[in-house]
C-alpha cells in the first residue's frame, strides 16, 4: 500500500520536473555539460514566477509597512562575521561516507535498517602474504544471500590492496533500526564527521589563509552588521525590522528533491528587532502568548513571535497556500539552537513529504551581542520612549524563495479529464497558480492569424494590457491548442478576438467585445474591451 503511494508521489514529482523543463520553468544548470548537482536555472516562466514571489514578499514586508526597512548587502562579507555568528565553527552537518562506494550522506538522513549484520576482523591475501586488519561489516539487504554479502566484503579488502582476499573472523548478529549501513549496497558507513557547509573562496590574488572568504550561507548576518547604520538613517525606533532578499550558498552534502535542497538558492529574511521583555514591561503587563490586534509597546517576544507567524500565514494565504497545504511544526526544546527561545517551522505538503518552507525563530539578542563582542562596536540601542539602553532582541522569519516556488509549482499542478465539443476525452494539464503569482496573467489570441483585422485588433488589446500585467500573444495553431499551452503555463486568463469583436457577424451588440476564458473553470464570457483592463486587474488581485 505504502509502496504504491510512494510510487504515485514519485511519478507526480517526475511529471512536475518534466513539465518544468518542457514549459521553461526550471532547467538544470549547465545542462549541456551534463549539469551540476544542486544548481538550477529558472527559465522564462520560472523567472517570472520567482520574481512575483519576491516582489509580493518585499511589498508585504516593507513597502506596505512603516516599521520595516530594506537592505541589499553583499554576498561576500568580512570573514569575522562568520566567526561571530558561529558559522565558521558550527555551521556543519554530521556526514558519513560509504566505505564501499565512497558516497557521502548526511548522518541525520540515513534510514534505519534491520536485518543480519556480518562482521570480519580482517582479511589475508591468497596471492601474497599481505594482511589487512581493518574491521569491516555489511548488512544483508532483503533478497540477498551470504555470497552477496561476502562479495561486498571482498570488494572492501580489494580496495585495501589485497588481490584475492580471504575473509577472517566472520561473525553475524541481528540488528534493528541501525543507521550504520548504506541502504543502497549494505556497506558499513564511517562514523559521523562534521562537514562545513560554507563555500570558501579567496579575496585578492593570493590564495593564502589570510585571504579566505566565504559565500554567505544566509542573508541574515548582513542585516545584523548593518543594524547601526540603518538605525541611524531610517530613523525607525525599536520595534522595527530590516529585511533582505538575496542569494545564499551552502555546500549541501545531498542536494535533492529537485530545487528543494540546492547549493545556491535565495532567501527572504526579516530581522525584526524588539524590546527585551523587561523593557516592554514598562508599558504594561507583557502578554504571555498571542496578543490580538495591532502591535503594542508592551509586547514581549512571545506576542511578537506569534504576530509574525500570523502575518506570514496571511501572506501565504494571499498567494493561495492555506492550512490545507501547510503545517506548523514547533521545534522541541532539544531541537532548538542554543540561543533560540522558540522556533516554528511552516511546512508544505510536497509530493516527497511534508517539509520546511520557512522558519520563524525568536533568537533573543544572540546575534547583535556576538557582533558587539567580535567587532568591538557597540550594538546597544537607546530607546527614547522607554528611556532605556539595551541590545535589541530579534524575531526572524526566514524563508526560501526556491522552496516557495517549488511549493507553488507542486500546488498548481493538476491533471484533469476533459471532454471537448466533439465528445473526445483528453487529459488537460493545468497549472492552477493564484493569479497574483502566475508568470503570465493573460494570453491574447486572434482567432485566425491570416486575418489582418483580427491580428490588428488583438495587438491593440495587447498594447492596452501590457503596461499593467504580463501578457502573452499567441496566434499559432488552433485556438484550443493555444488555450492548452497557456493552461500548462498557468496563465489564468485568455482573451480571444474574433469576428464578433470586429462587428462582422450578425449580432452587432458584440462589436468591441472579446471572449474572456478562465483557466480553472474553462468558462467563457463576453466582455467589452473597455471593461477588460479593470475586470482583469480586479480578478488578479482578488
Ligand atoms: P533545512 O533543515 O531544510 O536544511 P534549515 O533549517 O537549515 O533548512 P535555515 O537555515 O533556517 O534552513 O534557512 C531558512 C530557509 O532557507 C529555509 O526555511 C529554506 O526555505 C531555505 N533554505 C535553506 N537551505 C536551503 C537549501 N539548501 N536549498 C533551498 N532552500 C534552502
Amino acid at each position: 500500500m505504502a509502496d504504491s503511494k510512494d510510487q504515485k508521489q514519485q511519478d507526480t514529482m517526475e511529471k512536475i520536473v518534466s513539465l518544468c523543463k518542457r514549459r521553461g520553468f526550471i532547467f538544470q544548470s549547465s545542462e549541456i555539460y551534463g549539469g551540476i548537482n544542486g544548481f538550477w536555472d529558472y527559465g522564462p516562466l520560472g523567472s517570472e514566477l520567482k520574481r512575483n514571489v519576491k516582489d509580493l514578499w518585499w511589498r508585504s514586508m516593507t513597502q506596505e509597512r512603516e516599521d520595516v526597512a530594506g537592505l541589499d548587502a553583499t554576498i561576500i562579507l568580512h570573514p569575522k562575521v562568520w566567526e561571530a555568528s558561529g558559522h565558521t565553527s558550527t555551521f556543519s552537518d554530521p556526514m558519513v561516507d560509504c566505505l564501499l562506494s565512497k558516497k557521502r550522506f548526511r548522518a541525520d538522513q540515513i534510514n534505519p535498517l534491520s536485518g543480519t549484520a556480518w562482521f570480519w576482523t580482517g582479511a589475508t591475501d591468497a596471492e601474497s602474504d599481505k594482511v589487512c586488519n581493518d574491521k569491516f561489516s555489511m548488512l544483508q539487504l532483503p533478497g540477498k544471500d551470504a555470497n552477496w554479502v561476502r562479495k561486498g566484503a571482498m570488494q572492501f579488502y580489494k580496495g585495501r590492496g589485497l588481490q584475492s582476499p580471504v575473509l577472517q573472523g566472520e561473525t553475524t548478529e541481528q540488528v534493528t533500526n541501525t543507521t550504520r549501513y548504506n541502504e543502497e549496497n549494505g556497506s558499513l558507513l564511517t562514523e559521523p564527521r562534521a562537514f562545513n557547509l560554507m563555500f570558501k573562496t579567496y579575496v585578492g590574488p593570493v590564495e593564502s589563509n589570510d585571504n579566505v572568504a566565504y559565500l554567505r550561507p544566509e542573508t541574515a548576518q548582513a542585516i545584523f552588521t548593518e543594524f547601526k547604520n540603518i538605525c541611524e538613517v531610517s530613523r525607525k525606533a525599536v520595534p522595527f525590522g530590516i529585511c533582505q532578499i538575496g542569494k545564499a550558498f551552502r555546500n549541501e552534502i545531498n542536494p535533492r528533491n529537485f530545487t528543494f535542497r540546492s547549493r545556491e538558492f535565495e532567501q527572504m529574511e526579516l530581522e525584526f528587532f524588539i524590546r527585551p521583555d523587561e523593557v516592554a514591561a514598562q508599558f504594561g503587563e507583557v502578554p504571555d502568548g498571542e496578543a490580538e490586534g495591532e502591535p503594542q509597546p508592551n509586547w514581549g517576544w512571545k506576542a511578537w513571535h506569534l504576530y509574525w507567524l500570523r502575518k506570514r500565514l496571511e501572506w501565504y494565504a494571499s498567494i493561495g497556500l492555506t492550512s490545507e497545504n501547510l503545517e506548523l511544526y514547533w521545534q522541541k526544546p532539544e531541537e532548538l539552537a542554543h540561543y533560540a527561545r522558540a522556533t516554528v517551522d511552516i511546512l508544505f505538503k510536497f509530493p516527497f513529504g511534508t517539509q520546511e518552507l520557512e522558519g520563524i525563530a525568536a533568537r533573543g539578542n544572540f546575534d547583535l551581542s556576538q557582533h558587539q563582542k567580535f567587532s568591538g562596536k557597540s550594538m546597544e540601542y537607546f530607546d527614547e520612549s522607554a528611556k532605556a539602553k539595551y541590545i535589541p532582541h530579534v524575531i526572524e522569519p526566514s524563508a526560501g524563495v526556491d522552496r516557495m516556488v517549488l511549493a507553488l509549482i507542486c500546488h498548481a499542478y493538476h491533471e484533469e479529464e476533459v471532454t471537448d465539443e466533439k465528445g473526445k476525452t483528453e487529459t488537460r494539464i493545468v497549472m492552477k497558480f493564484h493569479p497574483r503569482v502566475a508568470p503570465i496573467k493573460v494570453g491574447v489570441f486572434p482567432l485566425l492569424k491570416n486575418k489582418p483585422a483580427l491580428v490588428a485588433k488583438a495587438r491593440e488589446v495587447l498594447a492596452m494590457l501590457r503596461p499593467y500585467m504580463t501578457v502573452f500573444y499567441d496566434e499559432a495553431g488552433a485556438i484550443g491548442r493555444r488555450y492548452r499551452r497557456q493552461d500548462e503555463a498557468g496563465t489564468p486568463f485568455g482573451v480571444t478576438i474574433d469576428f464578433d469583436t470586429l462587428g462582422e457577424n450578425e449580432d452587432l451588440s458584440l462589436k468591441d467585445t472579446v471572449t474572456l476564458r478562465e483557466r480553472d473553470s474553462m468558462k467563457q464570457v463576453r466582455v467589452k474591451i473597455d471593461d477588460l483592463l479593470h475586470l482583469l486587474l480586479k480578478k488578479i488581485n482578488s
